[in-house]
């Protein structure tokens, strides 16, 4: 066995379908942690190829880049409950591609500040460094993956899968297929599979939007990142004070799940003016001097805690998905449910 620079352990025997000259062909649609997890995992079993849909690795992990400010505008930080994930992490904290945030953490009951104290007490509060982004590109590292390609169809031909990007942009054949994409989209997708569009339809995800403020000048503020309850954003945290960024001063404002559901087609302006409203509301109104405001409309942000598999697995089209969708709207589940789903899938290979 040897590990990666992710931490996996890999056995060091290939696998083999169909004699000794045909190895596994294996398509993953995705490259967020979860399609990212099981590339790394089945890559020394398999030829694995991997279709994202964006510029870049990483996913919900991901950074917004405006001038001189910078927002993880999805992911905000992470736990890692599990010696498993733990092992996974230590690889990339040891590169300095994650650290521990140890902010100044406080908690809102609408306006009015309950508690202030220093995470630096508490478990490791990890973030990507110098980004959010940095965790995708060092796991994309030597991996085959084919960017800016949306998968728009698959079909389950004679010689195996055909994902395809668009008429006539097909690839494969496939012997397995991995679907990585959030539920909804991969419901889309795996339309007539009828066990598999059943378990995507059990998961719903919900919806967040993102305000991105960045200022000409630091905002004094007793806090870096802040929980708020009964209103209308549940999230303000101060992206600059992250470990390793050297952007300029930048704020970061999540609305509640049940708010992004319920305006998630509203007109930009409507977003962006009651978020800072609300923000303002909480932290002061200072924050009405910001030079640079943008919305980032997150359909699928997160879901709450699943019953059921970790992942599914259809032997008999050869069929397969993961993601923190089937476990909970969590970077570390993303990780279980990958995990879970490569471990199974070489014990088929
Ligand atoms: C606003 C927000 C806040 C969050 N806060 C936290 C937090 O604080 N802590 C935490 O632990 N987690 C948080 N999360 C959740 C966390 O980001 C996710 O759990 C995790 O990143 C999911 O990884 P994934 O690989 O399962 O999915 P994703 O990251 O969504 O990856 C799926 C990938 O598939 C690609 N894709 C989709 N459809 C196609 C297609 N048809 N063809 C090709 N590619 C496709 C997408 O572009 C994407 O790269 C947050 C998420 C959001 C959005």
């Amino acid at each position: 066995m040897y590990r990666d620079a992710a931490g996996a352990d890999y056995a060091e025997t290939n696998s083999y379908m169909g004699g000794a000259s045909t190895v596994t062909r294996i398509a993953i649609v995705g490259a967020g942690l979860s399609g990212l997890v099981v590339a790394r995992r089945l890559q020394d079993h398999a030829d694995v190829t991997v279709f994202e849909k964006s510029r870049s690795a990483g996913g919900r992990m991901a950074t917004r880049y405006a001038g001189e400010f910078e927002f993880d505008h999805g992911a905000q930080f992470f736990t890692a409950r599990s010696e498993r994930f733990r092992r996974f992490l230590q690889p990339l904290i040891d590169a300095g591609a994650v650290a521990n945030w140890q902010a100044r953490f406080a908690e809102y009951d609408g306006s009015s500040l309950s508690t202030l104290r220093a995470w630096g007490d508490d478990y490791p509060h990890y973030v990507g460094t110098p980004r959010m982004n940095s965790i995708g590109k060092m796991l994309s590292a030597n991996l085959d993956i084919v960017f800016e390609t949306e998968i728009t169809g698959i079909a389950r031909g004679r010689d195996g899968w055909v994902p395809a990007a668009g008429a006539g942009n097909e690839s494969g054949p496939f012997d397995w297929l991995v679907m990585t994409s959030p539920a909804a989209q991969t419901a889309a997708l795996v339309e007539g599979f009828d066990d598999f569009s059943a378990f995507c339809d059990e998961r719903r995800m919900l919806g967040c939007l993102a305000l991105m403020l960045g200022f000409a000048k630091p905002v004094d503020l007793p806090w870096d990142a802040a929980l708020v309850r009964n209103a209308d954003i549940s999230w303000i945290s101060v992206n600059s004070s992250k470990p390793a960024r050297d952007s300029a001063f930048s704020l970061l404002v999540h609305s509640t799940n049940a708010w992004a559901d319920a305006h998630l087609e509203d007109d930009t302006d409507f977003i962006l003016d009651h978020m800072l409203d609300e923000a303002s509301r909480v932290a002061g109104e200072h924050l009405r001097s910001a030079a640079h405001r943008q919305v980032h409309r997150w359909r699928y942000a997160n879901i709450d805690t699943q019953a059921g598999p970790t992942c599914f697995v259809d032997d008999g089209n050869q069929l397969a998905a993961c993601g923190d969708w089937c476990v909970r709207g969590r970077i570390e589940a993303a990780f279980t449910s990958a995990s879970d789903l490569a471990e199974s899938l070489i014990a088929r290979l």
